[in-house]
């Protein structure tokens, strides 16, 4: 195209999506409460999720609210096929992999695979580093890893029962080939091994064998206690008495060093940017509010551009998943409310 146009409507909805594939806006809005800002992070949105008609629509009048709530994951590899510049893949864990910070240090309650997202953010950027490992073993993998994202989920996309079935008796193909080819994999028979690539991989020599394995076989010994206190060994017991997750989403409890469930696998997990909680302020008619409080005339705004609605209805975190829930419903509302304006 060349040149510019120019349209005009008695409404406009705005629904562009969030920021999270904009990291400078992600940073420069980033909470002091989630400490500081990565440097480094994958972008788990396209790249037209760039936050660009925030600026458009506030400069029509409409206003930012609530910028500062954000939910990004720490699971987030890089993909060694990308779709989108800086692509990052989030992994959805089950709760067996040991979680450490870049120095080794084994992260404590509530930072377990699959428990609070925005906690383990916070001490993720409270080491220092903007990356974590897992430390686990093939057998863990298998069965507890599964990963966002429609092209990485060949089974529901297709709807293919029997694909989707298989993921009880072997590890989906999409996860092995990042075990085999993704970049933040390391693979290992002996935990020295294991140690020497992990140092290799990020450069920065931070994690000690003796130090490693100190922590991992004191996890290991507790496997044997069935009167255990470690509270992630507790939350696998309680996982594996949900036939559900045992079925489909938690390996047999074992101890990480068994040869038998092995080879090792670290896995360097980067911030990955997703969502935007905050964003412009609308009424429950998806009517688009100036600073006043009063409805700029004609502009309307859904879905995660208006912060899942209102600009801010999941307040500072939310439930996993019901994200999409908000789109639909604002989306209906505010085309409801926009179609009757020009009826
Ligand atoms: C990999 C992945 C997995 C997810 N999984 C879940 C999940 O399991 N559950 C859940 O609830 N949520 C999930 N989400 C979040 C959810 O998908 C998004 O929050 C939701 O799609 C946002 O919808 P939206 O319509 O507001 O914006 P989007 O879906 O981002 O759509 C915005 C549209 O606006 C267009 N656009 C943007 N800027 C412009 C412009 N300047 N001019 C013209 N067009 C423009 C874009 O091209 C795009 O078509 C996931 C997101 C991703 C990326």
């Amino acid at each position: 195209m060349v040149g510019d146009f120019e349209l005009r409507a008695p409404v406009v909805i705005v629904t562009s999506g969030g920021i999270g594939g904009n990291h400078d806006l992600v940073r420069q809005n980033w909470p002091a409460r989630l400490g500081p800002a990565p440097r480094y992070m994958v972008t788990g949105v396209p790249a037209h999720v760039d936050g660009r008609m925030l600026a458009i629509t506030q400069q029509a009048g409409g206003r930012i609210v609530n910028p500062d709530r954000m939910w990004h994951y720490t699971e987030g590899l890089r993909n060694y096929d990308p779709i989108w510049p800086g692509h990052g893949i989030r992994i959805l864990p089950g709760p067996s992999s040991m979680w450490f910070d870049a120095t080794g240090k084994r992260f404590g309650a509530p930072d377990f695979p699959g428990y609070d997202t925005l906690h383990t953010l916070k001490s993720i950027t409270a080491s220092g580093y903007d990356y974590s490992w897992f430390v686990t073993t093939k057998k863990i993998i298998g069965k507890e890893f599964a990963l966002s994202g429609s092209e990485q989920n060949p089974d529901l996309t297709n709807k293919n029962i029997w694909l989707l079935l298989s993921r009880i008796w072997q590890t989906p193909e999409p996860i092995q080939r990042f075990v085999d080819k993704g970049a933040d994999f390391v693979s290992a028979t002996t935990l020295p091994d294991l140690v020497t690539g992990m140092n290799r991989l990020t450069g920065d020599n931070l994690v000690d064998l003796t130090d490693l394995q100190r922590q991992i076989e004191a996890r290991d010994r507790e496997i044997e206690n069935p009167y255990s206190k470690d509270a992630q060994v507790m939350g696998i017991r309680n996982a594996l008495a949900y036939p559900g997750d045992t079925l489909s989403r938690t390996a047999a409890i074992h101890r990480i060093l068994d040869p038998d469930a092995g080879p090792l696998i670290a896995v360097r997990l980067n911030i990955l940017t997703r969502k935007s909680l905050g964003g412009l302020q609308t009424d429950l008619s998806g009517r688009v509010l100036d600073a006043t409080g009063q409805a700029v005339p004609g502009l309307y705004a859904a879905g995660e551009v208006a912060g899942f609605g209102g600009g801010g209805a999941h307040g500072y975190r939310s439930l996993e998943g019901t994200f999409l829930g908000g789109c639909l419903f604002t989306g209906r509302q505010t085309g409801r409310a926009a179609a009757a304006a020009t009826a």
